[in-house]
């Protein structure tokens, strides 16, 4: 079975003074793609399938001209990334710096899933990027400017390749972009042909939407439930239970009640629905040190889910599109390293992979 990397340098964007005002590491993924080389001896002939730049006529598939049109502001951009100075400077270097690079991480989906498709034996593609879950046909948040897994499940339909999707989005934040296109009809004619897995921070952003009907198991975690499941807390009596230390319970505790949450969902979801193709978003910010995140899962945990979901995924033989999604802290990336690192050495059976 093989597993191949997608990745573009151009995922990378070079604007180091985001570093200053947001806690996003805006080339963690050249990091990630570095450490793959360097102490897992990846093979960049073989194993690594170059990206490339989406075009404009993918985008319409899902996102309208208006849309589209309406991040040439700079005030939209802005909003999107939740960044207040970006509206002050200038549009044309945001485009260069900033969309150039968000370009080129639709592109990257679109060339894994159609790279994935391939593999019939539960073998697929890991992508250094994309992941956007928040985007969608009209509107981007949470700095997800398009929809990539959208646009992905449209090309693979309209070439005939797959024609039941699965999506399992374990990010931190719900994925209302790609939920909100298949609530509005426009992934697939019949809509049951689009099966979605959410888990994610109940109490997080980008909070209720209706669009979160189209959710087929939907795992939404709050810590109250994480304390009663652990049976810590009496539900009844809440607030005479409320000066337990929650913090230590959810450092000692998260790891077991997320990993067998996330298992007992998976089981569930993989007896309802026979995908043809998964797009499992792996969204990092699910860990403990994450700075928009208030999961506390260990790098161990992230490693343990991520080889969770891939393992269900060669146990039922369907291919796999991995994206990377959110994940914030300045050390993310050697948590996001280590688990592609252990999947790597797993599942993949082409000795040319390792040195
Ligand atoms: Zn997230």
């Amino acid at each position: 079975m093989s597993i191949k990397i997608v990745y573009s340098e151009q995922v990378n964007i070079p604007l180091y003074c985001f570093n200053a005002i947001h806690p996003f590491d805006t080339t963690k993924f050249g990091k990630i793609y570095s450490r793959l080389l360097l102490i897992d001896g990846i093979d960049e002939k073989n194993n690594v399938i170059q990206g490339r730049m989406c075009t404009k006529e993918e985008l319409l598939l899902i996102h309208t001209d208006n849309y589209l049109n309406s991040l040439y502001d700079s005030k939209t951009i802005a909003m999107i990334c939740q960044v207040a100075p970006l509206q002050w400077i200038p549009n044309f270097l945001l485009q260069w710096y900033l969309m150039t690079p968000m370009w080129y991480h639709t592109g990257n989906t679109i060339v894994a899933a159609e790279n994935a498709i391939q593999n019939k034996n539960g073998g697929g593609c890991i992508c250094l990027s994309g992941g956007m879950h928040h985007a969608s046909s009209k509107s981007g948040g949470g700095w997800c400017f398009f929809s990539d897994i959208s646009i992905a499940i449209k090309i693979l339909k309209n070439k005939g390749l797959a024609k039941k999707f699965m999506i399992i989005d374990l990010d931190y934040h719900r994925g209302n972009g790609y939920q909100l296109d298949k609530f509005q009809g426009l992934l697939t004619q019949k809509k049951e042909d689009v099966y979605i897995m959410d888990v994610y921070s109940k109490n997080s952003y980008p909070f209720y939407g209706t669009e979160q009907k189209s959710i087929d198991t939907d795992g939404a975690i709050s810590a109250l439930d994480i304390y009663k499941d652990i049976k810590l807390i009496d539900s009844e009596n809440y607030t005479e239970c409320s000066t337990v230390d929650f913090d230590k319970i959810f450092s000692t505790n998260f790891d077991k009640f997320y990993l067998e949450h996330v298992n007992k969902l998976l089981k569930k979801s993989f007896e309802e629905f026979d995908p043809d193709i998964i797009f499992y978003n792996a969204g990092s910010d699910v860990l403990e040190d994450d700075p928009l995140g208030n999961f506390t899962l260990t790098v161990d945990g992230l490693r343990k889910r991520d080889e969770m979901v891939i393992q269900k995924c060669v146990d039922n033989k369907i291919p796999f599109v991995m994206t990377l999604s959110g994940g914030y802290g300045k050390e993310n990336y050697k948590a996001v390293h280590g688990s592609i690192s252990n999947i790597i050495g797993k599942f993949d059976n082409e000795k040319s992979i390792h040195k």
